[in-house]
């Protein structure tokens, strides 16, 4: 088979059929986005008794939900050192804990909703590009099990070959903990329990303006659409990477960066079973990292910041022949292995690199996942949907100071996109 610039999970995955319909004059709550985010919300919400309209541009699952690696990951983006300088120990022991929290979320709702989804705890093996990043691992973990009581196991490079078929790291660090999931299948399955817990999901259905508009004297919300318009009492925005014009204040927090990923032809077994003995969920430690994994049906799958700009044909093609070339770095056997699918995404950073959630200019939103969003955005819809509908849940994220741009230069177009890239290969070279 040659190389097919198309998304390989989605040739997997059964998604529900919408039917084309008009939207309702009226709901409760509209929420943008039909990823994770705004389907775990819209779930929760009609769970509640809320009518819930979900407005799709594209279809189910389309954003970085379905594209992604699949890696339900513990922990954020940011190291434990540098979220208590931050943030404190009490609140850094708070967003810890709901990130483990938050791959039960994920558990639970599969369970519950008997989503056929491949989801199995298969912990995750982040493995260390110089002898530097690898001393660091024993203090993480020593830190990590002290204030957060959370086992992390060191992986001397001696032992590594138990983990990985790669001789070219210093060592690792496994947590148990995580897991691994076939994300296409689960924001299919998501749909389906939000759409049967009575959401409506309206597919091409792009929203273009969302403003104060009061319905029958009560105060809400007016949504120009590109299918008309609708009113609601509350709006949750969950559109991450993607998000538009449409939603300027949160736009202007977000930056956008691409993120890509290969897979190889299926491998034989003896092959698949070297690369990865225990079939971890595996990434680096980089800034400009690879991450990487097996799939259910035994391939590679390999992915990267190969282009650092949000995913066009040109970025693509480009990223197929860069990753190939990470992937036989790392891994030497795979040099004759054909590369079927390569597909990109589009991934949501804060300035600073945390998760945010809570109310912009009277909206609902859940945001900023830096490419650790597989569990943390499931949470935060949930978590999100329950301080809508009266809660007070436990989510450490609400509240916290949500940086935009360092003297306020971005209108959601990122220009230094090229100088980040570079900047970030800079700090992987000295650091
Ligand atoms: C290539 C890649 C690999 C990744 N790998 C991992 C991984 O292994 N593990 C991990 O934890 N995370 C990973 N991530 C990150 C993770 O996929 C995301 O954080 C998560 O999917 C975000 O979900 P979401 O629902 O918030 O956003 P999305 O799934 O991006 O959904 C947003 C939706 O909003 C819609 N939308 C936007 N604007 C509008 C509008 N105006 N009107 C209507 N709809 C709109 C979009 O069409 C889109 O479908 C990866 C991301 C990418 C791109």
């Amino acid at each position: 088979m040659s190389l097919l610039e198309h998304n390989y999970w989605l040739t997997t995955a059964d998604f529900p059929k919408t039917e084309p319909r008009p939207l309702p004059n009226r709901v409760e709550v509209a929420v943008i986005g039909a990823g994770f985010t705004g389907l775990s919300a819209a779930r929760t919400l009609a769970k509640r008794g809320a009518k819930v309209a979900v407005l799709e541009s594209e279809t189910i699952g389309w954003g970085a939900s379905s594209r992604n690696g699949g890696m339900v990951l513990t922990g954020m983006k940011l190291g434990v050192n540098k979220l208590v300088s931050m943030y404190g120990r009490e609140l850094t022991q708070r967003m810890y804990a709901a990130s483990l929290a938050t791959i039960d979320c994920v558990e639970q709702i599969i369970r519950e909703e008997a989503i056929d989804c491949d989801f199995t705890r298969c912990g995750h093996l982040e493995v260390a590009c110089k002898q530097g990043h690898f001393d660091d691992y024993a203090r993480q973990a020593e830190v990590i099990a002290r204030e957060f009581h959370h086992q992390l196991r060191v992986v001397q490079k001696n032992e590594l070959s138990a983990e990985i078929g790669s001789s070219i790291y210093y060592g690792g660090m496994v947590d148990e903990v995580s897991a691994g999931a076939n994300p296409a299948r689960y924001v299919a399955g998501l749909a389906r329990a939000a759409a049967n817990a009575g959401a409506e999901i309206f597919e091409h259905t792009q929203v273009q303006r969302v403003g104060r508009g009061a319905h029958g004297g009560e105060p809400g919300w007016s949504i120009t659409t590109s299918r008309g318009t609708l009113w609601a009492r509350e709006v949750f925005v969950g559109t991450s990477g993607y998000t538009s014009a449409a939603t300027p204040a949160l736009q202007k927090k977000l930056i956008p960066i691409g993120s890509f990923i290969i897979t190889t032809e299926v491998l034989p077994e003896a092959l698949a079973h070297e690369l990865s003995p225990r079939n971890r969920m595996i990434y680096d430690s980089k800034n400009y990292l690879y991450y990487y994994r097996l799939t259910p049906d035994r391939r590679m799958l390999f992915g990267g910041r190969a282009a650092f700009f949000p995913e066009t044909d040109q970025t693509i093609r480009r990223s197929a022949e860069i990753l190939r070339r990470g992937m036989i770095d790392v891994y030497p056997q795979l040099r004759d292995a054909k590369i079927e699918y390569v597909w990109g995404g589009t991934l949501d950073f804060a300035f600073d690199i945390m998760p945010h959630a809570g109310q912009i200019g009277g909206m609902y939103y859940a945001v900023g996942y830096a490419g650790h969003g597989v569990a943390m955005a499931t949470y935060q819809g949930q978590k999100i949907a329950e301080l809508m509908s009266g809660d007070k849940p436990e989510n450490p994220f609400v509240g916290i100071p949500f940086p935009g741009a360092p003297l306020g230069l971005y209108n959601g177009k990122p220009w230094f996109l090229p100088f980040a890239g570079m900047w970030y290969k800079f700090l992987d070279w000295v650091s």
